[in-house]
């Protein structure tokens, strides 16, 4: 799986850098680990079998990635998770990027395959005793048969798997990529619906959890997928609320408070002159009142990492951003002067008002 960038999950730890890519393992996928362990009686061989498993899921995700990489698309980072690995992407990729990205991953695991069946092959290994060795666990037939189920797996159409990927890419080079993530997402979605009842009528737990996080996944791009095609043609300007009020570096909390409460603003910039040197939001204000009183100052409660932004900038730039940090407040500024806010309720709103539109426009 290849996706667009989140923040880094919190549960993940990094193993290593390849390329610049920092390769990370969720912590869910240690507790796997140690159940097969236990499972198996702690049998070398199980281990050593998961452990080529998640190799091979490494790589498929390096085939995502260093793919990715030689259309200079930039990588946030690889995950490992028991159910799979998703590279993150910092950039978006035209359609015909990401048909060869997402292909390059099972297409490692077909490759594994291959130079798993040529060594079974030399040495004299027969096809009819493939199960046999398979069931007793043998490293090259359980490479075999683990990277054919991985490609063919992953080759399923149901976005945001690799083969929902790959149908949203070809849809989206004949139509808008809303309307291609729309229309894969919906099949992702239907696909997922059956392999829930599938799972359930078989018993499968696995199948289930897969079912659970496609269909969940679908919804999730499909969303974003709707809200970059309604900031097209959209600048930060046009979205950002200008009426708003300011605290000055030496006001009291007491000040901040009375602000709060005569106004449905939560986010205050804190200026010191014409430049705005922090942000105070709603719960700062309460906990600086709880801890230093209506005489305490703002300066000392107010978050010093102010998120800039340009007028001018795409409005698809802010939601990405927005989307990452949903509780950050971008302050736009217009030659260095602060003229607007930007939050992600503002946005929403913004959004849902040209999604009305466009509504009107079609009836
Ligand atoms: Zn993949």
């Amino acid at each position: 799986m290849s996706a667009p960038t989140q923040a880094a999950s919190p549960w993940s730890v990094r193993l290593a850098t390849v390329r610049g890519i920092p390769i990370r393992i969720h912590f869910s996928f240690l507790l796997l680990l140690f159940w097969i362990a236990v499972v198996s009686r702690w049998q070398a061989q199980a281990l050593v079998n998961i452990l080529a498993l998640f190799v091979c899921v490494l790589l498929h995700e390096l085939g995502h990635a260093l793919t990715a990489q030689r259309y200079g698309i930039r990588i946030k980072d690889i995950t490992l998770y028991p159910i799979g690995g998703v590279a993150m992407l910092v950039d978006r990729p035209k359609p015909k990027q990401e048909f060869w990205i997402t292909l390059a991953g099972p297409a490692v695991n077909v490759a594994i395959a291959f130079v798993a069946a040529a060594m079974l092959a030399a040495k004299g290994f027969q096809p009819d005793q493939l199960q046999s060795a398979f069931e007793q666990g043998a490293l090259l037939p359980y490479l075999l048969v683990a990277n054919v189920m991985l490609a063919v797996f992953n080759m399923i159409p149901a976005f945001p798997m690799d083969g929902g990927r790959i149908l949203r890419s070809v849809l989206a080079m004949n139509m808008p990529h809303a309307k291609a993530t729309r229309i894969a997402g919906t099949i992702g979605q239907g696909l997922a619906i059956l392999f829930g009842f599938l799972g359930l009528f078989t018993g499968q737990i696995l199948l289930m959890i897969i079912a659970f996080f496609v269909f969940v996944g679908a919804g999730a791009e499909m969303g974003q997928a709707q809200g970059l095609a309604l900031t097209e043609g959209r600048n930060v300007r046009e979205a950002m609320y200008t009426r708003f009020a300011v605290l000055q570096h030496g006001d009291s909390l007491g000040r901040a408070a009375e602000l709060l409460l005569s106004s449905t603003q939560a986010d205050f910039p804190v200026m010191s002159g014409p430049d705005v040197v922090g942000v105070l939001n709603r719960e700062a204000i309460v906990r600086g009142l709880a801890e230093a009183g209506p005489g305490g100052y703002v300066a000392g409660y107010m978050n010093r990492d102010v998120d800039y932004i340009e007028g001018g900038e795409p409005l698809s730039v802010a939601l990405e951003r927005l989307s990452s940090n949903p509780r950050g407040l971008l302050v736009v500024t217009e030659q260095g002067r602060p003229v607007g806010l930007l939050n992600a309720e503002n946005l929403g709103e913004f959004l849902m008002l040209q999604q009305a539109r466009e509504a009107l426009r079609q009836a």
